[in-house]
């Protein structure tokens, strides 16, 4: 079904229950439905409800509609400026090609430990507006991350649109991933964003865990100090040990462990060089 309207298709989804899938760029999806990893038996296409789709600035947020390509987020001008964080991220996701279809709700929604758009969300603590016929509700994404694949969207919901807290002017950012060519999904990845001029530091890991995790402590600990390496050493062994790693053909729980270690100090590093 091809609904025109945000409250038309929030109708086919509550009316069609578990039978029903909402399509965005099909880049998921649809190679799930070819391996008959999902079988839905109707889809609602949210690709012609225009509420869903645009990149607007508010005062302290920049609003990103969930039907949002990729490639637009890439682009905007906005985004290079506000959220500087999801730009270097977002060049990691995939190709042009899938770029160009896929979008950030779709992605979130999908919710693959490895995908760079949900470790951007979680280290920059955006929040997602989720809505169904029975009304909508705001959540961070750290919270709407459950487990791999996982998500908090409830039955009929879906993500309507991601607010990504301003980043201050003087953020420096850093991203740094290991994957096996370019453009496939990350075995780790981190991310960093620093303000030196607003005392903030955010530090959080992708690729290791489930879903993304944020380093409270070593985020804590360097937002209003300077950078010690001994320290930071410490505190990322301390914080990657509370992890669950995954293990799989790729890596096991200890490479990725270590690897994240490297990325994490050489990300800091940066940061406050
Ligand atoms: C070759 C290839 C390489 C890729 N590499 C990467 C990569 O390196 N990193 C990465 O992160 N991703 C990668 N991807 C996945 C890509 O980023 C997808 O775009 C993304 O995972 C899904 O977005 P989509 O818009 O295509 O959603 P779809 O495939 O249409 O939907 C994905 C899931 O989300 C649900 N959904 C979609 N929109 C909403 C919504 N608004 N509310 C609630 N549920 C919704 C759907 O029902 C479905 O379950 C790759 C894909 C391909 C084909």
């Amino acid at each position: 079904m091809r609904p025109s309207t945000l409250g038309e298709a929030l109708e086919l989804l509550h009316y069609h229950g578990d039978e029903a899938r909402p399509l965005a760029g099909g880049q998921s999806l649809v190679p799930m439905m070819n391996l008959r990893m999902a079988r839905p038996s109707m889809l609602v296409d949210l690709n012609v409800v225009p509420e869903l789709s645009g990149i607007a600035l508010q005062s302290d947020f920049l609003r990103v509609g969930a039907m949002t390509r990729q490639a637009v987020i890439l682009d905007d001008a906005q985004v290079r400026q506000h959220a500087p964080l999801v730009v270097v991220a977002l060049k990691h996701v995939g190709h042009f090609q899938t770029r160009s279809r896929g979008t950030i709700g779709g992605s979130l929604a999908h919710a693959d430990p490895s995908a760079e758009l949900a470790l951007a969300m979680v280290t920059l603590n955006a929040r997602l507006r989720l809505q169904s016929v029975n009304g909508e509700r705001v959540i961070e994404a750290h919270e709407f991350f459950i487990d791999a694949m996982t998500t908090a969207i409830g039955a009929g919901e879906i993500i309507t649109e991601i607010m990504i807290p301003r980043s201050p002017p003087d953020a420096k950012v850093v991203f740094r991933e290991y994957a096996r060519r370019e453009g496939d999904f990350a075995i780790v990845s981190t991310a960093v964003q620093r303000s030196a001029g607003e005392s903030s530091l955010l530090v959080a890991v992708g690729g290791v865990a489930s879903v993304p995790f944020f380093c409270s402590e070593l985020s804590r600990r360097f937002s209003r100090s300077g950078f010690d390496t001994a320290i930071a050493t410490d505190l990322a062994r301390a914080e990657l040990e509370r992890i669950e790693p995954m293990s799989d053909l790729n890596a096991d729980g200890a490479y990725r462990r270590h690897v994240a270690s490297i990325f994490l100090l050489e990300s800091l590093r940066e940061v406050f060089a």
